[in-house]
């Protein structure tokens, strides 16, 4: 409102001088050069009193830990560390420092924000949230006055609301915090992580209002270590990849608002969707529902879901329209995959399809039997058998290979990469990082040669079944791991 008043004044001014024949020009001009510094500074965030109030938000008042599925060890974790903001007498007849900063780490979509949201209810705390990557712009000075203003703003807050704790919640806390010294424009990165260490030193168990630091990353090793001294982020808390039971809860969770139907089984998809975050499975929740929107059923079923999963992995089905040519060499190449995964690890595929899906033109879907965090050296060879599978079927059967298989050579590559690194090569317990190049390579082609030979012998013994598999496929698109199943055992009883 005042700035409209002041442009009404101002404009009424320039045409009064400009009547009393007054040159307004020179004015004019420098009033727009003005003008343009001001909007560029403020387009940034910066605000010219360093105000910080664009980047934050606010939690829901009544977000609470039972909203987050499969995290159980990081909650209790953290409600732990929590108790030092709780029970503040305590701490201090007792003498012991307060916490100034938690550290969440793991990978993106786990629910890092979700628990620093809860945190702020369980200890009935003001909370802001920011990003690290908005403290970081091109003027030297400015992100360490935002981290200034984010701690007096909320201190403000808490004062206001009449709380006497707030919590900070920086996400991407590596891009603000990351090793001194380390960046291009490192003056402006350093002083803006020097202003964070300040203002976590200033922290005083006896003010008015505690606050508390939550950081989150996924990438612990770039922190700059001043970071992670006692008295700063020296608490830590592991949020991971949620496990099958995690899954199962954060599913149940993200279904509750919306109808299922009898044949729903979110356990089999809890089964099925190992390495999703919580943030795919929400994903999920929702995309099934859009499936059950779209063919005007009332409720989700398991088609939906399973369907859900597709669509999180690879993303929407695609309009491309393969020729009839390139239709039946991607069923060629998914049956290979396909057939030798049953083979060497029966009960393996969920699903296989030559319905193009993101930038795929077909693909088949594991089921993970058992989570494992160990991998032996049958289990890679197994890998890599299943990924070279698709251009030696699409050899032995249209004779030559075609570029769809680039994507699993590089899977493949990976895979002997990590053999040869664990000690499973010819070479023995190596540094893979310190090996010549030459050598790598030479050890990687015996591996590779040796495993295409024992996947074309494979293919070539069950020629019959992977004929029957590529006709399912081209006649249908698609082929469920119990039809496949089915015709294996169907073939067995024959012979
Ligand atoms: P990033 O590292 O990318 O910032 P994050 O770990 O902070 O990710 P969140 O922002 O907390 O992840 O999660 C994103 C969304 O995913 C949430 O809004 C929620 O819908 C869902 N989600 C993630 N983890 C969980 C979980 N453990 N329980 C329930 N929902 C979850």
């Amino acid at each position: 409102m005042l700035k409209e008043i002041f442009a009404g004044v101002g404009l009424a001014v320039f045409v009064f001088l400009t009547l009393l024949g007054y040159n307004v020009f020179p004015v004019v001009v420098l009033m727009a050069l003005l003008v343009t510094i001001f909007l560029l500074v403020n387009r940034n965030g910066v605000g010219l009193g360093g105000n910080a109030k664009k980047l934050e938000y606010t939690a829901d008042a009544d977000f609470t830990f039972d909203m987050i599925g499969g995290q159980n060890s990081a909650i209790q974790e953290l409600q732990e560390a929590l108790k030092f903001v709780l029970e503040r007498e305590k701490i201090k007849v007792l003498g012991i420092r307060p916490i100034k900063g938690i550290l969440l780490t793991g990978p993106p979509g786990t629910g890092k924000t979700l628990l620093a949201k809860a945190a702020a209810n369980f200890t009935d705390s003001v909370f802001i949230a920011v990003s690290g990557s908005e403290f970081i712009q091109m003027y030297a000075g400015v992100g360490a006055e935002r981290v200034r203003s984010l701690f007096k703003n909320a201190r403000d807050k808490a004062q206001k609301g009449k709380k006497s704790s707030a919590i900070i919640f920086i996400d991407e806390i590596d891009i603000l915090g990351g090793k001194r010294g380390t960046n291009v424009s490192h003056h402006e990165y350093d002083q803006t992580l020097n202003q964070l260490l300040v203002e976590m030193d200033g922290l005083k168990s006896d003010s008015a209002t505690q606050i508390l630091v939550l950081g989150a990353t996924n990438r612990m090793e770039a922190l700059d270590e001043a970071l992670l001294r006692p008295g700063r982020f020296d608490r830590m808390v592991k949020v991971d990849l949620p496990d099958k039971e995690g899954r199962l809860a954060i599913l149940k969770i993200h279904t509750r608002n919306k109808p299922l139907a009898e044949d729903a089984d979110l356990a089999r998809i809890a089964h099925e969707t190992f390495g999703f975050s919580g943030a795919h499975l929400e994903s999920l929740a929702n995309e099934a529902a859009i499936f059950a929107l779209r063919e005007k059923e009332p409720a989700i079923n398991q088609k939906h879901l399973k369907e859900a999963i597709d669509k999180v992995i690879m993303g929407e089905k695609s309009d491309r329209k393969p020729s009839p040519a390139d239709l039946n060499r991607v069923a060629v190449h998914e049956a290979g995959h396909a057939l030798i995964s049953e083979l060497l690890n029966p009960n393996s595929v969920s699903t296989v399809t030559i319905r193009p899906r993101g930038n795929a033109l077909g693909y088949v879907r594991h089921n993970p039997e058992d989570e494992s965090y160990l991998q032996t050296q049958k289990a890679l060879e197994n890998q890599i058998k299943i990924a070279l599978a698709g251009a030696l079927a699409e050899e032995l059967v249209l004779g030559d290979r075609s570029t769809g298989a680039t994507g699993d050579y590089a899977q493949t590559m990976n895979l002997v990469k990590h053999m040869i690194a664990a000690g499973m090569s010819g070479l023995g317990v190596v540094e893979l990082e310190q090996l010549p190049q030459e050598r790598v390579h030479e050890a990687s082609s015996i591996i590779l040669k040796d495993l295409e030979q024992q996947t074309r012998r494979l293919l070539e013994e069950n020629l019959v079944l992977f004929k029957e598999i590529v006709d399912i496929l081209a006649d249908k698109e698609y082929i469920t791991g119990e039809k496949l199943r089915e015709c294996l055992a169907g073939l067995k009883a024959a012979s």
